[in-house]
């Protein structure tokens, strides 16, 4: 299978499971619930987090724009409990990591 043809199969993928409201890495029912992003993230972990574990729900990417702190609180979002599950235990074994 050539790239194309891969990102077409995860677009289609993404699309149908979007629509189910599932999360498409692990078929989870997302729930709606309310991000706190005040997740300390060791810069240029969150892209490779967001990629893994799309429906994490720990952190909104608000990119670079310079937000007032209480607008940033309690921005409604979709989370799959998996990915939430699964985000902490990659963020804590990086910690680990820089810690040694
Ligand atoms: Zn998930």
């Amino acid at each position: 299978m050539d790239r194309k043809e891969r990102l077409r199969q995860q677009a289609i993928k993404e699309i149908k499971a979007f629509k189910q409201n599932k999360c498409w890495v692990h078929g989870d029912q997302l729930i709606h619930g309310i991000s706190e992003p005040s997740y300390g993230l060791p810069s240029g972990y969150d892209v490779e987090v967001q990629k893994r574990y799309p429906f994490h729900g720990l952190f909104v990417d608000l990119g670079c724009l310079a937000i007032p702190s209480d607008q940033t609180q309690g921005q409604t979002t979709n989370i799959c409990p998996t990915c939430q599950k699964e985000a902490i235990v990659y963020l804590d074994s990086i910690e680990d990591e820089e810690e040694e």
